[in-house]
């Protein structure tokens, strides 16, 4: 009989019987731990926790690193999203364009603020929001369009931009799963008007704890949200606008400038893992394995292969202790929060493939080749005997 423990409960606790982890935090920590307590000590030390040298050291690194003019530190991702569409004007009623094939955040941010998601169906061979569905979904109460960079590949921005430019419309990135990924040499995070980044523990750059950024080159978007942030105070204890707090704090903005540092060298270790397990899978049948499009630079927050037994293939890796998962098996059209927007299965069919199909198989920077091969093994005995 299996043992479960509450822990398991969230899919991010790593089994200890696995051989190989779907994601595994513990070997970063074992190999950054001593410069993570100094930063910790060193803020303790100051005892400065709220709005300090930290966060707006970190703000500016980030911004930099995304090319952008401004970064505002924010206590979570969806709160990035929710700040800057409300700093795009968007309100009750209004409606935002954005992809169905995404993590729900995306889409109750907009909901957050009495808006309405419209859906715009996906490129299925790169899972980001097809540019060519976007004219036709556009209103007169249209406000901006959100372009998800999923898994770590950015959407196909250039026509996104064109169409959004021509009706005076926002483009909102949600980076939220690739910082440092480009696209035709530009990196994601400067493309569009402002970009939201999540540094949830399991993401590319990750605190411990929840947090997350704003970064723009408008200067009145960085500056609204600057407000919005802290109780929408223009001057101490004088708010201007409601607002409520979403402050990033010093300890996490401290962590985060130290694992900054490494996310060059562990970008460069995904990419050379992702490009092991394309050149492993490519030769088994059956198997689609992630397509980065020339001009893209993937950063592989996931590596995500399309199989049509998914969830027999997910069992199969199970039971051979290999950590796989679905993000995500629900396209946002048919949650149940989205039921009374009154879509049915069919209605985003490449976004309800992919939903069916995917499978992120065990990638962070510590995996060893051989953990690979063990992975793409296990895949090639499994298709091979059903
Ligand atoms: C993680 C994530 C978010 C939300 O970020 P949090 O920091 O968890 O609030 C939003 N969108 C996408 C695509 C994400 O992956």
């Amino acid at each position: 009989m299996r043992y479960t423990s509450p822990m398991s409960a969230n899919p991010h606790t790593v089994a200890v019987q696995e051989v190989v982890p779907q994601l595994d935090l513990g070997a970063q920590y074992a190999a950054i731990g001593g410069e993570i307590r100094e930063a910790v000590e060193r803020v303790l030390t100051s005892q400065h926790f709220i709005l300090g040298s930290e966060g707006a050291a970190l703000e500016q690194e980030i911004a930099k690193l995304c090319n952008a003019q401004h970064g505002i530190a924010l206590a979570s991702g969806t709160d990035a999203l929710i700040l800057a569409l409300r700093a795009c004007g968007v309100r009750e009623r209004d409606e935002v364009i954005l992809p169905p094939f995404t993590f729900v955040a995306t889409g109750s941010a907009v909901s957050a603020l009495g808006a309405k998601p419209v859906f715009a169906d996906i490129n299925p061979s790169t899972y980001n929001i097809d540019p060519a569905k976007l004219e036709r979904l556009i209103t007169s109460r249209t406000r901006a369009i959100i372009a998800v960079h999923l898994y770590g590949l950015a959407a196909d921005m250039d026509p996104i931009v064109a169409v959004a430019k021509a009706r005076n419309l926002p483009v909102i990135e949600d980076n939220a799963q690739a910082i440092g990924a480009s696209y035709k040499g530009r990196p994601t995070g400067s493309i569009g008007d402002v970009t939201c980044l999540s540094f949830y523990p399991t993401k590319n750059l990750g605190a411990y704890g929840d947090a997350g950024m704003v970064v723009t080159n408008s200067a009145e978007v960085a500056a609204r949200i600057r407000n919005l942030r802290n109780h929408g105070q223009t001057t101490k204890y004088v708010s201007s606008e409601p607002g409520w707090n979403s402050r990033l704090d010093e300890l996490q903005a401290a962590i985060l400038r130290v694992k900054l540092r490494y996310l060059p060298a562990w970008q460069r270790a995904r990419q050379a893992h992702a490009a092991q397990y394309t050149r492993r899978l490519s030769q088994i049948p059956g198997v689609l394995p992630p397509i980065v499009p020339a001009g893209y630079e993937h950063v592989f927050h996931q590596y995500t292969i399309r199989v049509e037994t998914r969830d027999e293939l997910h069992r199969a890796l199970s039971d051979r202790k290999i950590g796989s998962a679905v993000y995500y098996p629900v396209p946002l059209h048919l949650q149940p929060i989205y039921a009374s927007l009154g879509h049915k299965v069919g209605d985003f069919p490449h976004s309800e493939h992919a939903a069916n199909e995917v499978l992120s198989l065990p990638m962070y920077p510590e995996l060893r080749d051989d953990q690979i091969a063990r992975v793409t093994d296990a895949i090639s005995e499994f298709l091979h005997c059903q």
